[in-house]
């Protein structure tokens, strides 16, 4: 059956409920995928600046090639032998620090984060956890909790042992050696410990990007960790969107900010769309979480996801895409930064490798955020066939997060797009 657009979005609210958003005022009907690149039903091709999922690529040919093998010949669950999974765990716990050397695999980054909560309450006999209050940690009862931007109204009277501390803002309210964040972690510690819940763990996405990704300097979340450690609570990194080389200096955010996480939970990009997330942690929280609940996954780590997640870290490695995203990352924030002299509505350029964006205000005295224009921007990019979003608390963030192979010609595509649209999109409409 082929429907139109039209057809498409009232069959969706039909059939999926009010619930699930689209992108933009015109939504895209997307049929295909290559590298960057995706095209729609009516043939027309749009550069994907946007998509994180697709980690090495739309259909990269090393992931098809694996999943399609692996399918051909066993899937199944994890209670048989199985080389896939060791062999992934393996090489994925290769490149964390030492200690960090066990994992459980899971289907999405909620479960996975859900878990990660549960070893905190395993470890410390405590429950009270911590996050920002302009993040999303995922759909589970539990982590839904985690979205202060987006809390349920319902939801089993968890919220009880939620608090929240700001997310930090270089652009409004800077804070370059992270001490006023790890102050504020340290006073939600405290009403978690009076309240009697008592603390048991900080959970943050290590590069903030829910937030806006702030410039926060290498090293900043050192505080932070020494706060929480001396609290004796668990760090929780939520490498979901921050991890596989993002950042383009290193392969997991929290490296960048100088710590190491008790445990590390992964998702989206991990098997470059076939659904497989991960916790990985070490062997003593495992066992811990381990004798409290007898965890088992149907799915998670079963063979074809594991050889997707093969193909995956042997892509980044046989491709330098890390290098890539930390040399074209460098090559759009130049052009982003020249963009900002021309354009007076750019009032901050932030980003490190593959993520990265500019805060858009409607005057750069008083940063006030410029959220409707913002909005017409990335309809007026995506009519001009380039996808993007927005995010932040004001969603006055361009966020741009494009597929690791994503070239210097496809940033600069990107970049004169983006040019013409900011000189064509009014300010007010
Ligand atoms: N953590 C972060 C940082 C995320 O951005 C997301 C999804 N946007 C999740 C967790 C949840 O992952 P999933 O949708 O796979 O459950």
């Amino acid at each position: 059956m082929t429907r139109s657009n039209a057809e498409l979005i009232a069959d969706r609210a039909r059939l999926l409920g009010p619930n699930v958003s689209t992108f933009y005022d015109n939504p895209v009907h997307i049929v295909k995928g290559e590298g960057v690149w995706l095209w729609d039903a009516d043939g027309r091709k749009y550069l994907d600046c946007y998509n994180n999922v697709p980690h090495v690529g739309h259909c990269n040919p090393r992931v098809v090639d694996a999943i399609c093998r692996q399918a051909n010949t066993l899937n199944t669950h994890t209670r048989y032998l199985h080389d896939g999974i060791l062999d992934y765990v393996e090489k994925l716990t290769s490149t964390v620090d030492d200690h960090l050397d066990t994992a459980i695999l899971t289907c999405t980054g909620s479960e996975a984060n859900d878990i990660a909560l549960r070893m905190a309450e395993s470890m410390t006999g405590k429950r009270g956890i911590i996050a920002t209050d302009a993040t999303y940690h995922g759909n589970t009862s539990l982590v839904s909790q985690l979205s202060k931007s987006n809390v349920p109204t319902v939801g089993f009277g968890l919220g009880q042992f939620f608090r929240f501390v700001g997310a930090p803002d270089s652009y409004r309210n800077p804070d370059p050696e992270g001490m006023r964040f790890a102050e504020s972690v340290a006073e939600q510690i405290a009403e978690h410990e009076k309240s009697g819940i008592g603390f048991a763990a900080l959970v943050v996405c290590p590069y903030f990007l829910n937030e806006g990704f702030p410039d926060n300097p290498d090293g900043w979340l050192k505080p932070t960790a020494e706060v929480v450690r001396k609290a004796g609570g668990l760090l929780i990194c939520d490498e979901v969107q921050s991890g596989f080389g993002r950042t383009g200096t290193h392969m997991w955010a929290h490296q960048k900010m100088g710590v190491v996480p008790d445990v590390m939970t992964l998702g989206k990009p991990m098997g470059n769309g076939h659904p497989i997330g991960g916790v990985v942690t070490n062997s003593e929280i495992l066992g811990t979480f381990r004798k409290g609940y007898r965890y088992f996954n149907t799915f998670g780590g079963n063979p074809v996801s594991c050889a997707a997640a093969i193909a995956v870290l042997e892509e980044i490695e046989d491709k330098h895409l890390l290098e890539n995203a930390r040399k074209v990352g460098a090559h759009a924030r130049m052009r982003i930064t020249r963009l900002a002299k021309k354009h007076e509505f750019i009032g901050d350029v932030r980003g490190s490798g593959l993520i990265f964006g500019a805060e858009m205000v409607l005057d750069r005295e008083t940063k006030q955020p410029a959220s409707a224009f913002t909005d017409r921007v990335i309809n007026g990019m995506r009519e001009r066939g380039v996808i993007h979003s927005k995010l932040g608390r004001h969603k006055n963030t361009l966020k741009i997060r494009p597929p690791m192979p994503f070239s210097i010609e496809n940033a600069d595509l990107l970049f004169d797009t983006l040019d013409e649209v900011l000189a064509k999109t009014p300010l007010d409409a």
